[in-house]
Formats: C-alpha cells, sequence, structure tokens
C-alpha cells in the first residue's frame, strides 16, 4: 500500500510539480496516473521513489513512512522512460545490478537475473548489451532488472513510449499479465489515456500538480468529474457545447435537449456527450444538432463524422455500414441518458 498525504514538490524559481497531492494506492492494484506532458508525473513518482526530496507531505508505503528515507531504504524499482540500461553490461549484469548493490552473491544474483530473464522472454539474449537489443527487449531488460529483486512496488514512468505503436499494444498485454502474475502493488504513469483505460485498476487524472478524479477506468470514461478530464480522456474528443436551462429542457446550439431535475431554470452549463453516443439522423430532429457534415474520418470499423453549422460543431461515430458523404444535412442525436453536465466551464 503506497499512501500519499499533503505531498509537494516544489522546484527553486517556484515551480509547484506537485501541490499538495492526497492519494491511496491499495496493495496490488495497477494504478495509472495519467496526465498531460508537464503535469507532474514524474517528479511525483521520483518523490515516492526518494530520488527527490518532497517539499512537505508525507509519503507511506506499507506500514513505514519513507518521507525521509533514502532510495534504496524504500523497498520499490523504478522503471523509468528510457530504460537508463548499463551501456557497457551485459543482460544478465544489467538485470542481476540491484541485487549486487544488496551484496547479494554472485551465483545467486546469476541464477535469479536467469530466472527472471526467462519469465521475461531473454533467456537467448543474456550475454548481449544493450546496443544490440531491440526496443522492446531493452525494455524488457529494464522490467526484468525491476523485477528481480522483489520489491514492495513498482513505479513505472512512461514504459512504453520509446516502443512503435504495435510493440507498445503487445508490451501493454504482456506488463498488465506481468502485474497480475506478480501481484505486486504498481504506480504506472503515462500521458496516454489509451493506455490508463486499458491496463490500469483505477487511474488518478492529473493536471497543474494536483488529482481532478481518482476513479475505475469505466468510472473515469463514463463520468468525468469535469470538463479537463472529460476532454482528457476518450480517443475521440467529448463533444463539450455551452447551454442555458429552460422550461425543464436545455438549449444547446439550437437543440432542445432533456434537462435533468438538478438543473435550475436559467442556470449556464456545459453540455458534455461522446461521440460514440451522438447518432445521425437524415431527418429533421429537435432534439438533434442541426448542420452539414463537414468531415468524415474512417476509424477502421466507424466513422467519426464531424458536423457543423455556422456557430457549432459536433462529431459523432457511426457504424461502417452508415458512412455519410461530406456536404449530406445532417442531425446529430445525442443519445439523451448519456449526456452530462458541468458547471466549470
Ligand atoms: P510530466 O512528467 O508530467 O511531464 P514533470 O514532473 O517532468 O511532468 O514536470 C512537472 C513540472 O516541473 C514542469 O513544469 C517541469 O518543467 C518542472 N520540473 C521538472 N523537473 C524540474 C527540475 N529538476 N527543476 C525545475 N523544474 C522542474
Ligand atoms: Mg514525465
Amino acid at each position: 500500500m503506497i499512501s500519499l498525504h499533503g505531498l509537494t514538490k516544489e522546484f527553486p524559481g517556484g515551480v509547484r510539480a506537485v501541490d499538495a497531492l492526497d492519494l491511496e494506492i491499495a496493495d496490488g492494484e495497477f494504478f495509472a496516473l495519467l496526465g498531460p506532458s508537464g503535469c507532474g508525473k514524474t517528479t511525483l513518482l521520483r518523490t515516492v521513489a526518494g530520488l527527490e526530496t518532497a517539499t512537505s507531505g508525507r509519503i507511506v508505503i506499507g506500514s513505514a513512512d519513507v518521507t525521509a528515507l533514502p532510495p534504496g531504504r524504500r523497498d520499490v524499482a523504478m522503471v523509468f522512460q528510457d530504460y537508463a540500461l548499463f551501456p557497457h553490461m551485459d543482460v544478465t549484469a544489467n538485470i542481476a545490478y540491484p541485487l549486487r548493490v544488496k551484496k547479494v552473491g554472485r551465483a545467486e544474483r546469476e541464477a535469479k537475473a536467469a530466472e527472471t530473464a526467462a519469465r521475461l522472454g531473454l533467456a537467448e539474449l543474456l550475454a548481449r548489451r544493450p546496443g544490440q537489443l531491440s526496443g522492446g527487449q531493452q525494455q524488457r531488460v529494464a522490467l526484468a532488472r525491476a523485477i528481480a529483486c522483489h520489491p514492495a512496488a513498482f513505479l513505472f514512468d512512461e514504459p512504453l513510449s520509446n516502443l512503435d505503436a504495435r510493440m507498445r499494444l503487445e508490451a501493454r498485454t504482456f506488463l498488465k499479465r506481468l502485474q497480475r502474475e506478480l501481484a505486486v502493488t504498481t504506480v504506472f504513469v503515462t500521458h496516454d489515456q489509451g493506455e490508463a483505460l486499458a491496463m490500469a485498476d483505477r487511474i488518478a487524472v492529473m493536471s497543474a500538480g494536483r488529482i481532478r478524479q481518482v476513479g475505475t477506468p469505466s468510472e473515469v470514461f463514463q463520468r468525468p468529474a469535469d470538463t479537463f478530464v472529460a476532454s482528457f480522456i476518450g480517443s475521440t474528443p467529448m463533444n463539450l457545447l455551452p447551454g442555458v436551462v429552460k422550461d425543464g429542457t436545455v438549449r444547446v446550439a439550437g437543440a432542445v435537449l432533456p434537462a435533468p431535475p438538478s438543473l435550475a431554470d436559467g442556470e449556464e452549463v456545459v453540455y458534455g456527450l461522446r461521440p460514440e453516443y451522438m447518432d445521425l439522423s437524415a431527418t429533421a430532429r429537435e432534439d438533434g444538432f442541426a448542420g452539414r457534415v463537414s468531415v468524415v474520418e474512417n476509424l477502421g470499423t466507424s466513422f467519426l463524422v464531424t458536423v457543423e453549422d455556422d456557430d457549432h460543431l459536433v462529431q459523432a461515430v457511426v457504424p461502417e455500414d452508415a458512412e455519410p458523404s461530406p456536404g449530406d444535412a445532417a442531425w446529430a442525436v445525442p443519445r439523451h441518458a448519456r449526456a452530462l453536465f458541468y458547471r466549470d466551464g
């Protein structure tokens, strides 16, 4: 278990990379820290690992307060974005390095390295140096090095970001299966919302050193807490449009939509709907956004369709057998039960 209490990291010059952050990560959990570049993910991970000193706040790992302990005494293993392998050492020596630091005897650490390497499909590569390995193989060596010393937690800083798109998908599945088997608490940092949704048990969405929302992948996808999370999560951008409540309806870009009872008459809101929950109609609908199809993008088994008129733009994902043509008149009709209403826009 990892818990952070009011954790703050301020760099000289006043940059608050991590800002009074509270977080509880459960034992054995695969936890993703998701956020845009520069939001403080790496700093948070490095502070938990002890590579940065916290400005204030506390870090508890298991039952021990480790805030003041050096990295070597925190019982965590970090995998860096660039893997940080030793170029002059072969695979065995790289994997065994933390064991050597811990003064484990040569025979035992080489046996341990070989066993871990085999588990990660590296058995044939033990004598190679990092420069003789592909990106995916280097990434597995970095993982093996983290696993070999049986830490209480893994800290992964964008470990898949240097792999090409195809390898990254394979590595996702591989890493998730491995984490399940080892059942070791894992904090996985990524800026890729798809990666976080696919892999994590829970996700914390970060922005500017703070956490906007913590939840399961389906919670943050279905119920984003604010417009930042709403626009950050999802493989196609969420429709977000200003609206105003009137007579039990919400008027949004010319459409008259059902209003939930929680909204008061006259209130200004931001209306949110995922393109996946927007249908297209070729006939006029009062509860739809009227416009013309401007762009049709092929997503493989579906199309992302942009419908525009002079003052609004909405997007819908439509099935592959319903491909519209640019210039067609269209009404984008929300599945009303899926609508989200925000007051933070
Ligand atoms: P992320 O990993 O989410 O991209 P970082 O943790 O690397 O974000 O950076 C968060 C913020 O802290 C950024 O504004 C960055 O410029 C700043 N920062 C990171 N490391 C340092 C440092 N060593 N000194 C000063 N500022 C830093
Ligand atoms: Mg980073």
